[in-house]
């Protein structure tokens, strides 16, 4: 029979095998291109529970079939292509089961995952801008959400542990997990919270897959407690590899973290308990303009004391794309053309004074009490004009929205309204510390220039992590050979500079073959045996994470534009 008969037989969602269903899944926001054989729309866990077993029983046999989720498809390193079965959740799994602002407000669900608070339980297939609607009704956010909001979804939010414009303040969604419901390699679902010491114990005597599972991570958290600490990246967000430093702190033990950022390599996510913040009740957008690479460091050194909730930024290149693309971006920003342009005469006097800036940089300085944030701001501007940086104060929210929109949407602008050229997110996503930006960025610079890759950089500078999008024309084959060369060389210097391979957008089929190189071969081991504990036949998302292929990524782009 099949598969695609098979599956309709054994669950009660979707089965979908007509083309243009299979083109759609084919693609994510990377630059790859993966058809699937069938995408499943479960109805419920127990739908899912008959497709793990379903796979698990064919493992063997002549078809070698994996199960890869997929929950907003904005992934962009391939984490949700498959050539096999893709579950889509968007259709059924996408409802808000609550929203609380918890027992005392004022807490905002800022304290450790598994405290009190403000929280929400929600399925994966729930888009951010849905969620944020509700959560917003309670003056309330989840504050980790990507600049691809409108359009990625809480299952993959969560799958990539993310981050975005707030995570400078806030942290990144592995800190507002509390509790995960999962599917495991069993077929069975199970809780994952923070459990204490107790708890652990009874968890690790029981004789079932549970049981194993607790009992073997257990070990290889404990074993190699001091090399896993070592091995926890020195910079403030890490999306790479599986974040065992998260799991065992000799006091609470917590698989749900290991399962953030785990890219569905481990089980599939079925429901999350995520703590939620209260919305600030007063904003200022500070734009700051930096003249030269040289001074981003220092500036960033300069900012923090002032504990600034955002500081975006984005180049000259992002900047010019912007102009280009002015109608578009007027047109997200609910503006006319004309009052949007009208607007940026400020800065086009200053562009014509001293040149297109290299880097812009949104300052958002936030606050419950007007005169303490407000005095925090003018402290922030004095500083700024002591450092003799431009800067110019936003006035109102339509004036801040010109920016932000360049900010978030220059990524999707080049995805959708480049013609003759591709978005080439490849080494889309490095972290170093904000301190050696200065000395870091123009050797980035230089590998790029080298090879003739002319990139657009945004991201997010108070954290030292930036998006590299260049455009290429991937029909090419001389342009695709650069990809793998220019990786090696970006990230040995990303490793010279103590930083991660990917601070947010995840391993997937491009980073992957790289986390060796990261981690070294002992801990890599560790990851290898991570994924046979949950997954031994290798049934969930294969060849992320671990069990990598670089030639089979690079035969996998897409080639088409
Ligand atoms: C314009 C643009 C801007 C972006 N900006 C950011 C940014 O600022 N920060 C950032 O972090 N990322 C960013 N991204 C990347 C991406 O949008 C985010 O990582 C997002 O959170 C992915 O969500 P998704 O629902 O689209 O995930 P998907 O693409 O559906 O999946 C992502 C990964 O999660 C896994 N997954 C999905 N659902 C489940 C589930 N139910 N159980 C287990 N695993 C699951 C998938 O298998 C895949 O490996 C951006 C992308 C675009 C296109």
């Amino acid at each position: 029979m099949f598969l695609a008969e098979e599956l309709k037989n054994i669950i009660k969602g979707d089965v979908l095998t007509d083309e243009e269903t299979l083109k759609h899944y084919s693609t994510d926001a990377s630059i790859f291109e993966v058809k699937p054989k069938v995408v499943v729309f479960p109805k419920d866990s127990e739908d899912l529970k008959r497709l793990v077993k379903f796979v698990d029983e064919k493992q063997g046999g002549e078809e070698k079939i994996s199960l890869t989720a997929r929950s907003g498809g904005t992934d962009m390193s391939g984490g949700s292509l498959s050539e096999s079965i893709v579950i889509e959740f968007d259709k059924y799994f996408n409802h808000i089961k609550k929203v609380s602002p918890g027992p005392d407000p004022k807490d905002g669900g800022l304290a450790s995952p598994g405290a009190g608070g403000a929280y929400a339980i929600v399925e994966p297939g729930v888009y951010y801008r849905d969620f944020e609607k509700e959560t917003l009704k309670h003056g309330l956010i989840f504050p980790s959400y990507p600049a691809s909001k409108s359009i990625c979804a809480m299952g993959g939010i969560i799958a990539n542990n993310s981050g975005g414009e707030k995570t400078l303040y806030y942290g990144k969604t592995n800190k507002y997990v509390r509790r995960l419901t999962v599917v495991l390699s069993d077929g069975n679902e199970y809780e994952l919270r923070k459990l204490d010491k107790t708890e652990l114990q009874a968890k690790k005597a029981q004789n079932d897959f549970e049981g194993s599972i607790y009992r073997k991570i257990y070990e290889i958290v404990e074993d190699n407690f001091a090399a896993i600490e070592r091995a926890r990246p020195k910079v403030s967000k890490n999306s790479a590899g599986y974040a065992l430093w998260n799991v065992w702190d000799r006091k609470h033990f917590d698989l749900a973290q290991l399962f953030v950022g785990s890219q569905g390599t481990l089980g599939i996510i079925t429901e999350a308990e995520l703590g939620l913040v209260r919305n600030k009740k007063y904003s200022y957008l500070t734009v700051v303009f930096l003249r030269d690479v040289n001074e981003i460091s220092n500036f960033v050194r300069a900012a923090m004391p002032f504990m600034p909730e955002s500081l975006e930024t984005f180049d000259d290149n992002t900047l010019k794309l912007a102009m280009k693309f002015f109608p578009e971006i007027a047109k997200k920003a609910k503006s006319s053309l004309f009052s949007f342009l009208w607007q940026f005469r400020g800065e086009a006097m200053m562009a014509l004074r001293g040149g297109i800036p290299k880097f812009v940089v949104l300052a958002e300085i936030t606050g419950d009490e007007k005169e303490e944030v407000e005095e925090r701001l003018s402290k922030f501007h004095a500083m700024l004009n002591k450092m003799g940086i431009e800067n110019k104060v936003m006035k109102s929210a339509s004036e801040s929205e010109k920016y932000w929109v360049i900010r978030r949407e220059s990524f999707n602008l080049l995805r959708n309204k480049v013609k003759d050229k591709r978005a080439t997110p490849f080494v889309d996503d490095f972290i170093v510390a904000p301190s050696k930006l200065s000395d870091f960025l123009p050797k980035l610079y230089a590998i790029l220039e080298a090879h003739g890759i002319a990139p657009t950089l945004a991201g997010h500078a108070g954290d030292g992590n930036f998006h590299i999008i260049p455009l290429m024309d991937l029909t090419k084959e001389e342009e695709r050979a650069k990809i793998p060369v220019v990786a090696e060389k970006v990230y040995d210097l990303v490793l010279e500079y103590g930083g991660s391979i990917t601070a947010e957008h995840n391993d997937g089929l491009i980073r992957s073959p790289y986390l060796e190189k990261m981690y070294g071969s002992a801990i890599y081991g560790l990851f290898k045996r991570v994924k046979e504990i949950f997954d031994p036949k290798n049934i969930f998302n294969p060849g992320k994470k671990v069990g990598s292929d670089l030639e089979y990524a690079m035969r996998h782009i897409k080639t088409t534009l």
